[in-house]
């Protein structure tokens, strides 16, 4: 009987995906647990009445290894895991979204405020499209919206991938940029923006604009306040050009 069982219980273990024990005995109804291990027992009533105690136990770290190496702690572990990555792909997708203007896909007036953002970059430039009012105006709603998108891609095609693009509110964009360069040689890099054109052919608009170019402040309020401020001054001497803080 003991062979029999034996035997028995050690194919059982082989084809099942269950938790091997580290070791397992047969013993009359006294046989009890050794120390130290997780132990579980089953009485096995034989036909003519004898009882016999099934033990089978687990070293506290051969238990831990069976689970981990079951098939289906597994595929449960593998599950929760593409679970997990698909979750957090969605919600970097879904967060990038919620922080993007809905029209251009540049980064909107709040996603701008993010802590990180102030000592990173060096040089905030505030842009203004000019009479852009007339444009809406003469050519209605749909051709200012163009207006913007063409305008925020010439943007992207002079900017860099790690400086910061924002649309502050209406056909006003702000530029942070990562740069260790001197205040000339910014007001070089910027004028690159005003030195191609941007046109919408097929209506033949000229897109003009002005800005104002600071070195990054106390904190990103203050500095776009101070660029707004240059900016002004540029509408007021005619558009379409830059200013440099002190210059
Ligand atoms: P200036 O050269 O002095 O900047 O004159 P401007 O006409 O560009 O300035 P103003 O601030 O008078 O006009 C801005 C206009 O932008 C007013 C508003 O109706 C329009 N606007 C704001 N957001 C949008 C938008 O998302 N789409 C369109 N089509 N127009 C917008
Ligand atoms: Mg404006
Ligand atoms: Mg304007």
């Amino acid at each position: 009987f003991d062979l029999r069982t034996r035997v028995l219980f050690e194919k059982f273990f082989d084809t099942e995906d269950v938790l091997k024990p580290t070791n397992f005995k047969i013993t009359d109804m006294n046989g009890a647990c050794s120390e130290y291990l997780l132990c579980f027992n089953k009485e096995i009533l034989l036909l003519d009445s004898r009882r016999f105690n099934l033990l089978w136990e687990y070293g506290y770290f051969d238990f831990m290894q069976a689970i981990v190496s079951t098939h289906r702690f597994i595929y449960t572990f593998q599950v929760i895991l593409i679970l997990m990555s698909v979750i957090y792909i969605l919600m970097m997708f879904w967060g990038d979204r919620q922080s993007r203007d809905g029209l251009t896909g540049a980064y909107s007036r709040k996603a701008i405020y993010n802590a990180k953002h102030h000592g990173r970059y060096s040089y905030v430039l505030m842009m203004d499209i000019d009479n852009f009012k007339a444009v809406n105006d003469t050519y209605g709603h749909d051709m200012g919206d163009r207006v913007l998108v063409a305008f925020v891609n010439h943007l992207r095609k002079h900017t860099r991938s790690d400086d910061f693009l924002c649309r502050w509110g209406g056909e006003e964009f702000v530029v942070l940029y990562r740069t260790g360069v001197d205040e000339n040689s910014m007001l070089d890099i910027v004028r690159r923006l005003w030195s191609s054109p941007v046109v919408i052919q097929d209506a033949g608009l000229n897109v003009t604009f002005s800005g104002g170019l600071v070195r990054m402040g106390r904190d990103i309020s203050s500095s776009v306040n101070a660029a707004d401020k240059l900016l002004y001054q540029v509408k007021r001497n005619g558009k379409n050009n830059v200013m440099l803080e002190a210059n």
